[in-house]
């Protein structure tokens, strides 16, 4: 039975694109470059410029371009790199990869991000840099985060995968830190047809580094020099001609995802359900619509029953899950209590305003019940 509201819907923002791509790709068999070539160029252009950053250099998948950032910035073996226990695990996977130590730290009980008094807290003499996650879509205060890592000589990577097009006081999240990492992931804001990725700055050196490391190390513009031990993590044309042509609904995108956010916020203002809250000066995208229940399988399970369809992001908090536990270095209360209470609510560009109305109204009818029972 198809549920009477879905998680997400792919195939609608499949529609609206479906001409667009079906040109692009159209030319882009009749030129057979796959990789590389003028359709990576052009999406990298209008990325870069979408996100007000100099540079952006299409990798493979978001969790590469992490990897490749933090290898850029010459981020190895012995160095600590401190990432928010409430993230999905690639972040801290990426470090790892790199060769580098993840320090896990807590978040903020109101937004479940990570705090300038989290991230001082992290910070030891082998610290290099710190990943800040914009999770669900949302930006942390990050002038604040910025002066704490700027003062303890620590640099600042924005893990921007469930954010493109979020802003921190109007810049647009990957343009603040040294780099922004970005996955296009299908379900993502910003999704390709297919696994991608993109790493944004400022840095023209890094940019570069980061154009080899992805191509074997290859001396750019040389075929058969390799100046580093690079990977293969580039991005396919045929999805840059999809990125490019989704990148244009983007915005109309977010906005239909702020106003549904904007619904439901209005629809739990009286309580008991608390929403996660946003940092003042942000403007979220809402990849995710982040609700934080007691009881939260008994909860699910109803919505389950009414055709609804939820999600958890997530249930284990990254350093407790089996291979980071040897990195953990201490209970993380805050980000261990959200993991237990944290439920996504259906969130799309073409959810209906009737279908808001009837997850909210679903959602309170649910905890009023449980409350009965309670008594
Ligand atoms: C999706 C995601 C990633 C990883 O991206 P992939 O493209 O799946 O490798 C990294 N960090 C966060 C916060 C994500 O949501």
């Amino acid at each position: 039975m198809n549920p009477v509201v879905p998680f997400t819907d792919l195939a609608a923002m499949t529609r609206e694109i479906r001409g667009a791509v079906d040109q692009g790709w159209e030319r882009l068999l009749a030129s057979s470059r796959f990789i590389g070539g003028e359709a990576v160029e052009e999406f990298e252009q209008a990325w870069a410029s979408y996100c007000g950053a100099a540079h952006a250099v299409g990798v493979a998948n978001g969790t590469d371009a992490l990897q490749l950032t933090l290898v850029a910035l010459g981020i190895g073996p012995g160095d600590e790199v401190i990432v928010p226990a409430n993230t999905f695990v690639a972040s801290a996977e990426a470090v790892v990869l790199a060769g580098a130590t993840p320090r896990f730290a807590d978040v903020s009980p109101r937004t479940l991000l990570l705090t300038p008094d989290d991230l001082d807290a992290a910070i030891t003499g082998r610290t290099r840099a710190v990943i800040v996650v914009h999770l669900y879509g949302q930006m942390p205060d990050m002038d604040a985060l910025r002066r704490t890592a700027d003062r303890a000589g620590v640099l600042l990577i924005e893990d921007a995968a469930q954010a493109h097009g979020a802003t921190w006081r109007g810049r647009r999240a990957g343009s603040i830190g040294q780099a922004g990492c970005f996955s296009f992931y299908p379900g993502k804001n910003l999704g390709a047809f297919g696994d991608a990725g993109a790493v944004v700055t400022a840095d023209a050196d890094l940019a570069k580094r980061i154009r080899s490391l992805r191509d074997h190390g290859r001396v750019i513009g040389s075929h058969y020099r390799h100046d580093l031990v690079g990977m293969n993590s580039r991005l396919d044309a045929l999805q840059a001609v999809v990125l490019t042509a989704k990148l244009r609904r983007l915005d109309a995108w977010n906005e239909a995802r702020q106003s549904i956010a904007t619904r439901y916020r209005a629809a739990f203002a009286p309580g008991p359900l608390r929403m996660v809250e946003d940092e003042p000066g942000a403007r979220g995208v809402y990849h995710l619509a982040v609700a934080r229940v007691p009881d939260r399988a008994r909860v699910q399970q109803e919505l389950t029953a009414l055709g609804i369809e939820t999600g958890i992001h997530y249930p284990i908090p990254c350093h407790q899950q089996v291979p980071y536990q040897r990195f953990a270095t201490g209970p993380l209360p805050v980000s261990e209590a959200a993991s237990a209470e944290v439920l996504s609510l259906p969130i799309f560009p073409h959810l209906r305003d009737d279908q808001v109305a009837r997850v909210a109204e679903a959602v309170l009818e649910t905890l009023a019940a449980r409350e009965v029972q309670l008594v």
